[in-house]
């Protein structure tokens, strides 16, 4: 095969975002998963002892094809491929805090979060975003991490993807301080990138006893990473999509896709808006237009 004339050059960062930005699209669709694969290099060398039948003994045997690593060294210095870890358990649940206290034990959390440096997150960061909202809100929304614009203002969904939150949040008839918004990670990973799993697992349980103080009845877990790491269940989307989950502090889980993934894909708003009609239905509420 004649090899392409203009070869990817992942040492270009402009490739390199827009390559990360192709794979977080279809992450967010529920399509597998492009890196972060478990990839034992030693199954790519030995033949296969359930495949049926076994073929005799050959002369000769087929070279086997080579460990993903030397095929595509580039990719390797890109794609972390180290295998998985497994998803610490999340924190206990904490005690219930009277409503008229939510908003002081949320400013204890933030107190305690003080100027991070837990995880590598915090070299980047130019505001930690801790979250915001009703301290006493019925519905919680949970995204990924900041991005450019919320690393900025310290303040969660702000940019373009924000302001398509708002709108999501006003067609369910409610207004933004209404909710409560909160993200996985509070610190920007470099380029937008997916959190890594030690960053997602040394900053979530602050999202965890955030939840616990707000105790929302309903939790909208934007997007991929928000699901999986508030579940430690690693599913594709469309497994998670459609239906209530239970979740800690009696809250139903609900989940749909990123604001980003939307605004990339407006096809989807359409999906998007039958999950947050789950959402309206757990808490009683009518869409304005059908008022
Ligand atoms: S992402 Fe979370 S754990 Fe990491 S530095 Fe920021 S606040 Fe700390």
């Amino acid at each position: 095969m004649t090899p392409p004339s203009n070869p990817i050059n992942l040492n270009d960062p402009a490739t390199r975002d827009a390559l990360h930005a192709r794979l977080r699209f279809y992450r967010d669709l529920g399509i597998g998963e492009f890196y972060r694969r478990e990839v034992d290099s030693a199954l790519w060398a030995q033949p296969n002892p359930q495949s049926e039948p076994q073929p005799a003994p050959a002369q000769t045997q087929a070279t086997p094809p080579a460990p993903p690593e030397q095929l595509f060294p580039q990719l390797n210095q890109e794609i972390d491929i180290a295998p998985r870890k497994p998803f610490p358990a999340a924190p206990a649940q904490a005690e219930p805090v009277p409503p008229e206290q939510h908003f002081a034990a949320l400013k204890l959390i933030r107190e305690e979060i003080g100027d991070c440096t837990r995880c590598a997150l915090a070299k980047g960061r130019n505001k930690l975003v801790f979250g915001d909202g009703d301290p006493n809100a019925k519905l919680m929304f949970v995204g990924e991490g900041p991005g450019a614009d919320e690393d900025a203002s310290g303040l969660p969904f702000v940019g373009r993807g924000g302001q398509l939150l708002n709108n999501m949040i006003g067609a369910m008839g409610l207004k933004r301080e209404e909710v409560y918004i909160a993200n996985v990670v509070k610190c920007r990973p470099p380029n937008n990138r997916t959190p890594e799993p030690d960053e997602a697992h040394t900053c979530s349980p602050f999202l965890f006893r955030q939840i616990d103080v707000v105790r929302p009845k309903v939790i909208v877990a934007l997007g991929q990473t928000a699901v999986t790491y508030l579940t430690g269940e690693k599913r594709p989307l469309s497994a998670w999509r459609g239906t209530v989950h239970p979740f800690r502090v009696g809250a139903k889980l609900i989940v749909t896709y990123h604001p980003a993934f939307l605004l990339r894909d407006p096809n989807q708003k359409k999906h998007a808006w039958a999950d947050l009609q789950i959402a309206m239905r757990e808490l009683g509420l009518t869409s304005p237009a059908r008022k």
